[in-house]
């Protein structure tokens, strides 16, 4: 059975109050409240008795709503029932242990004909489906808040609560490794978690790849129907619409069917909008509209922070001055912090040794040396992964399908994705014209053999070192 669900709703509006009102008042009045149910326009909440029902009506009903309403979007009525107290104080009161139609007036049971309306938040179901490409672990309880990214947080948080509404359309920007796609994508994940909503998450590499097709299929009605009739959309890494006129142009109609009908549109960008080369003035003019909120690289504190919170997400115990360590070493971006962590941990778990701060400071020694991996062009790694394998560049780059330049070819292609920011995309360029699904295959293909093949994951690290030595030469 379906429910509305204005919980989080209701515990930050009185969180707010707490704020407002004070301890003292606070604990008199609200400590004793507790949250049952909602329909599409009520909330109800549990009073221990009329006296307190009849006080907290008076005085706070109407700050309580305006709240709600701040929060949510609409007009919502609280309404009270008296529960008498003869449960144990501490246990909260559940709905499924209440006798059913307590006569308050309102059901929690939802006409099915209002199912996916279409605004706002929409009541909760029981199993669905995942949207594609969202990742389960970008989620805010993963984020680590510090002062650099807390604005761009609570906003994310804002509009994660009241899709559509407060901050649209958002745009989240910062150089690479600094936690935009997972800002962004933890808004999806909220929103998938608490509501209906339908929601779109891609990267600008893959809504061109998919507009590409429409187009060579024929199809381009099912691509619009898809991206017009979303309730969130989010696009990961917009820079990489530049100079791609014919996606842009239908990006801007996408973008302003969806903000006209006040639905939520999240991008991400590696750079300020006004950095942005090769884009159409109007869709330009769009982007420059979003609410942008930057991240910048974090502090060290904020670094031992994350390192600490991936670590025990991971439930892998890596001692303080481990953390310090790479904390110290490691300042430009998350991913390369995170990075580093997983190479200890992998260390750890193949080898069944716990971490030392030597054994640290020797598996680290190259993610130390190389400070931005500004360097590494896809011509160095080409390079370096050719001579190692004494082959010529241009057989990575050709057609030749003997077994050690195909692998050669796979690998340069897999350590090109993992230690640079180029696409899939533009990869399949420069490995000869190949497209990118070619380039993806590779990288699984690698990624398959590192499951059975425990030598080849040095192999890579030492690849990945020459490349970074090279380059730091070249
Ligand atoms: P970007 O999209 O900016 O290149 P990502 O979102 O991919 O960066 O982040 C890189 C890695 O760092 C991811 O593993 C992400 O989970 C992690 N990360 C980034 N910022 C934070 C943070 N504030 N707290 C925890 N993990 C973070
Ligand atoms: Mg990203």
């Amino acid at each position: 059975m379906a429910e509305w669900d204005y919980e989080v709703f209701w515990e930050e509006t009185i969180n707010q109050l707490r704020a407002n009102l004070g301890e003292e008042e606070f604990n008199v009045w609200f400590s004793n409240l507790k949250y049952l149910r909602a329909g599409e326009k009520t909330i109800t909440v549990a009073v221990p008795s009329s006296f307190y029902r009849d006080q907290v009506k008076n005085r706070y009903q109407k700050s309580i709503e305006s709240k709600l309403k701040e929060l949510t979007g609409k007009e919502l009525t609280v309404c009270f029932e008296v529960i008498p107290e003869n449960l144990p104080e501490d246990e909260p009161v559940r709905p499924d242990a209440l006798p059913e139609n307590t006569g308050s007036g309102e059901k929690s049971g939802l006409n099915p004909a209002l199912k996916g309306g279409p605004d706002g938040i929409q009541p909760k179901k029981e199993k669905k489906a995942r949207p594609a490409y969202l990742r389960e672990d970008y989620t805010f309880d993963k984020y680590v808040n510090s002062e650099n990214n807390s604005f761009a947080a609570n906003a994310a948080i804002a509009i994660s609560k009241n899709p559509g509404k407060t901050y649209n359309p958002f745009l989240i920007y910062g150089g690479v490794g600094l936690g935009k796609t997972h800002l962004m994508q933890a808004i999806g994940n909220y929103i998938y978690e608490n509501s209906d909503n339908k929601i779109i998450s891609i990267t600008a590499e893959n809504f061109l790849n998919e507009y590409v097709q429409a187009i060579s299929e024929g199809k381009m009605s099912v691509f619009k129907n898809k991206f017009r009739y979303t309730d969130i959309l989010l696009i990961d890494d917009i820079h990489f619409f530049q100079g791609k006129e014919g996606v842009q142009e239908e990006l801007f109609h996408t973008f302003n069917a969806l903000l006209d009908a006040k639905k939520q549109l999240v991008f991400t960008c590696d750079r300020p909008v006004s950095e942005l080369k090769k884009i159409s003035e109007r869709l330009m003019s769009r982007f420059e509209q979003c609410l942008k909120v930057d991240l910048q690289p974090p502090k060290y504190e904020t670094r031992c922070a994350i390192l600490k919170s991936a670590a025990e997400s991971r439930r892998a115990s890596i001692p303080d001055e481990v953390i310090d360590l790479i904390s110290k070493n490691i300042s430009s971006n998350v991913r390369d912090l995170i990075s580093a962590l997983n190479t200890l941990i992998s260390y750890m778990e193949l080898m069944g040794k716990p971490i030392t701060i030597e054994i640290a400071q020797q598996r680290l020694r190259d993610a130390f040396v190389s400070p931005r991996q500004a360097n590494l062009s896809i011509d160095n790694i080409q390079k370096v992964t050719a001579e190692h394998y004494d082959l010529n560049i241009n057989d990575l780059k050709g057609k030749k399908k003997t077994k050690n330049i195909v692998f050669a070819r796979q690998l340069a292609m897999y350590i090109a994705r993992e230690i640079t920011d180029y696409s899939t995309t533009e990869l399949g360029q420069a490995f000869g014209g190949r497209d990118h699904t070619t380039v993806m295959h590779s990288i699984d293909k690698i990624k398959g053999q590192l499951l059975t093949d425990p030598k080849l994951e040095s192999t890579i690290e030492s690849l990945k070192r020459l490349i970074k030595e090279y380059s730091a030469k070249s």
